[in-house]
């Protein structure tokens, strides 16, 4: 039974609100403070298979609706999360912990994003060829692939969703999302916001619950085409493993180990904010947070010596506080995982240079120096406020510590030598490169998605369209095609 006393929230199943099959209730917690401040309702596997009915039925009529009537719709739903955007903004702050710097950012991102995509449903197209054979004309179409199951992450959720969601729904499919344990409000206040804007019932619909449950369910089930992931390696090679004896369409946006390389011409003091913001911001639970700051020797000294004094200089803790940069963890557990990062780090010789303590779910801005690849931070992601300081002798050297990780996702360089940053923009192995910025951007008309282990397929604009349709090849003969026989 859910308790009185807390707000309760319902699944989204086919335009309806209501609990759980089996009554299960799951608590939604403030990061900041412990509270527990509303009831989340749990699908059951039975909910999760009625949510993928009800989208497999809504999937002909949403398909075939004009892309007019398909993008006025979208343009609704960003006028309605516009016209509600403190109130998302706020439970954005309460749900994760996001500072006032950033839920602001998540809102307009989503509104934006449902702008790009309301454009999008207008050209969701394809191409025609000069054909080989005589009197042959030859087109591909792009035709929606039907249910798409969304797995969303916990750090960025309002944001990460839209971007799976908005598109989805240009390019003509229906959605089932499972959205984070840690935030589930956010899915489902999205959903609230697609219903005002007079989304057909079926066409979204959020299922929070137990992860392997939820998730396995809309990875096992045939009419599910594609899974549209974010989240950690682990998780994602565990269901990409399961998707693929499916047959199944799967994106996989994962984890990172960013560099940010400086050289020695950098102006320091950009640099320094480049990489404070490029790890500080959403105290680094961010894929694309720059963790390694690779500095070329000439700069290495003053660079470090300015960048710990600008993390000591910054502001941790209530994410309600304009000032504050650096919010609570997602979770208690995650500052115990940093810690043993940090301190397996120093017992091989690491230094630490600021920070490295936590209060609750508050970590200090960390930054350490003489990190090695017998450390484990070299290599893990950590997905808190902690970057390690990393000399190199000369710009070759910086780029082979750059792409000294199994990850690939971000990598930026700051110089105003031309050559060596475009050299670097090709040779980094990464999904995206950024120049004279931090490891930080992210828009979403733009192709974003990593290599390596940061996972495959592209999310943003056109390219999402892409991922999210069947291609069809169609030729016309005109007249008789001569056979051989
Ligand atoms: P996570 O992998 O723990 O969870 C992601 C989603 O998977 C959640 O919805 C979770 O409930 C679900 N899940 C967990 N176990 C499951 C299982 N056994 N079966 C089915 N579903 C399961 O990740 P997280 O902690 O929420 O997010 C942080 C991670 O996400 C970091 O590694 C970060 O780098 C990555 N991330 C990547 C991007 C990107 O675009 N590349 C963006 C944001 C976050």
């Amino acid at each position: 039974m859910a308790s009185p006393e807390l707000p309760i929230r319902p699944l989204y199943i086919n335009g309806q609100w209501r609990p759980g099959s089996e009554g299960a209730w799951a608590e939604d917690v403030n990061p900041a403070t412990g509270r527990v401040f509303a009831r989340i309702a749990q699908a059951s596997p039975a909910d999760v298979e009625e949510a993928i009915a009800t989208a497999h039925a809504a999937r002909v009529p949403w398909g075939r609706m004009l892309a007019g009537e398909r993008s006025t719709l979208l343009l609704k739903a960003a006028d309605v999360i516009a016209s509600r955007a403190d109130e998302i903004r706020d439970l954005i702050i309460e749900e994760n912990g996001s500072a006032f710097i950033k839920a602001p950012w998540e809102v307009s991102y989503a509104v934006e994003c449902l702008r790009v995509a309301a454009g999008l449903c207008y050209f969701v197209g394809g191409d025609t060829f000069p054909a080989s054979t005589p009197g042959q004309i030859g087109m591909t179409i792009r035709q929606p692939l039907g249910v798409i199951g969304g797995i969303a992450p916990f750090n960025s959720p309002f944001l990460l969703t839209m971007k799976k969601v908005a598109f989805a729904l240009a390019a003509g499919n229906t959605f089932v999302l499972k959205p984070s344990e840690m935030t589930p409000l956010s899915g489902l206040v999205m959903a609230e916001c697609f219903e005002q804007a007079g989304l057909p019932p079926g066409v979204f619909n959020v299922v929070p619950g137990p992860a392997e449950v939820v998730g396995s369910a809309l990875v096992a089930d045939p009419r599910v085409r594609m899974i549209t992931f974010t989240g950690s390696g682990r998780v994602g090679r565990l269901l990409a493993a399961q998707a693929g004896a499916q047959m199944k369409r799967f994106t996989l946006e994962m984890g990172g180990k960013n560099p940010l390389v400086v050289l020695a011409d950098a102006d320091l003091k950009y640099a320094v904010d480049s990489a404070a913001f490029g790890i500080f911001f959403h105290q680094g639970q961010v894929c694309m947070a720059n963790s390694k700051v690779i500095v070329e020797d000439a700069l290495f000294d003053r660079f470090a010596e300015a960048f710990a004094e600008k993390a000591r200089g910054i502001q941790v803790g209530d994410p309600r506080d304009p000032a504050t940069v650096v919010g609570p963890l997602i979770r208690p557990q995650q500052c115990t995982f940093i810690r043993g990062q940090i301190d397996d780090a120093l017992a091989k010789g690491a230094r630490l240079l600021a920070g490295g303590t936590h209060e609750g779910p508050f970590f200090q801005p960390t930054v350490l120096a003489g990190v090695t690849p017998e450390m484990a931070i070299y290599h893990e992601e950590s997905f808190g406020p902690v970057t390690s300081l990393l000399r190199a002798s000369d710009f070759e050297h910086a780029l082979a510590i750059a792409n000294d990780t199994a990850y690939g996702l971000s990598s930026a360089v700051i110089t105003n030598d031309l050559q060596k940053a475009f050299d670097f923009a090709m040779r980094a192995e990464a999904g995206m490169v950024h120049i004279n910025d931090t490891t930080i951007s992210d828009e979403p008309h733009i192709a974003f998605g990593g290599v390596k282990n940061s996972g495959f397929g592209r999310e943003g604009g056109h390219t999402s369209i892409e991922e999210m349709t069947e291609l069809k090849w169609i030729t016309v003969q005109m007249g008789q095609r001569a056979y051989p026989f």
